[in-house]
């Protein structure tokens, strides 16, 4: 009966042609929910179709940075229709809960709860789907590599050598569940000072570090894709809701994110 029966995951299904990215980080307040809207919104400029499932459950900041705080998905017959926006679909658990309330949800409804949001949205044919994951390697990391495992890893990080090593922990998950690692994003690499210097507030050389390690633990090259700098536009644009690689390319940080892009 198709009640019991295990929902289908269209991603997981062998010759699936979409190219599911999980975002990952050690630690939070590193970028990956910015980088996360950034790379959706460039591939989706592209021409590409492209979806984002916020599961970022503690964080959840997606729907804010993409301007659709305020929408609910609406529900024809089984399937959950996203919002779009910038031509990206989006679904978050900020959608399902009250206001702020914080989400407590423990393992197993977590992982009902991605398995619904993979399963029943109306995704469509997905070219490529973002996953924010939450900071660190919690039961979301093990959920999605249980229901997709040709999810592929995409780790942000800052330069800081120890924000760098608890990112090399969050890659190294791959390991045990034998996801591929796309690579490395650094994030917050500089700051542009008007006289021309950068300066490196957070250090340097955290991403290197991290790309480096991942790729003689699981004896494959794992790349630095880029090195995203810091600046105020970025921020800005997060908080109105419109992703700075749409509203200002030019913008240093808007650049790296569009380089980093095209290597996806
Ligand atoms: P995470 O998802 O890792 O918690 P966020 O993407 O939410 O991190 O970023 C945390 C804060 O830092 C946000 O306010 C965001 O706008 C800001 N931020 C992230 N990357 C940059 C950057 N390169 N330049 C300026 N601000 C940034």
């Amino acid at each position: 009966r198709g009640d019991s029966a295990e929902p289908v995951i269209p991603f997981a299904q062998p010759g699936s042609l979409t190219r599911v990215y999980a975002v990952a980080s050690g630690k939070g307040g590193v970028g990956k929910s910015s980088v996360t809207v950034n790379l959706a919104a460039a591939l989706a400029q592209r021409g590409l179709s492209v979806g984002v499932l916020d599961a970022d459950i503690y964080g959840h900041s997606v729907p804010r940075m993409l301007g659709t705080n305020d929408q609910r998905p609406t529900q024809v017959e089984r399937m959950i229709m996203p919002p779009v926006a910038h031509d990206v679909k989006v679904i978050s658990i900020a959608m399902f809960t009250q206001g702020n309330t914080p989400v407590v949800w423990r393992g197993p409804m977590l992982h009902r709860a991605l398995q619904q949001f993979l399963a029943d949205v109306f995704w469509g044919d997905l070219d490529v789907l973002l996953l924010d994951l939450p900071p660190g390697t919690g039961d979301v990391a093990i959920s999605i590599a249980q229901l997709i495992p040709n999810a592929e890893i995409l780790v942000v990080t800052t330069p800081q050598p120890a924000a760098a090593e608890v990112a090399e922990r969050a890659g190294a998950i791959a390991l045990q569940t034998r996801q591929r690692i796309a690579g490395v994003v650094e994030n917050m690499s500089w700051l542009d000072l008007p006289d021309g210097s950068r300066m490196e507030l957070y250090g340097s050389g955290g991403g290197q570090a991290v790309a480096d390690r991942l790729t003689q633990a699981v004896g494959a090259n794992v790349p630095l894709l880029g090195q995203i700098p810091i600046t105020q536009e970025l921020r800005e644009a997060g908080d109105s809701g419109i992703p700075i690689v749409l509203s200002d390319p030019q913008d240093p940080a808007a650049a790296a994110l569009l380089e980093i892009a095209d290597k996806l």
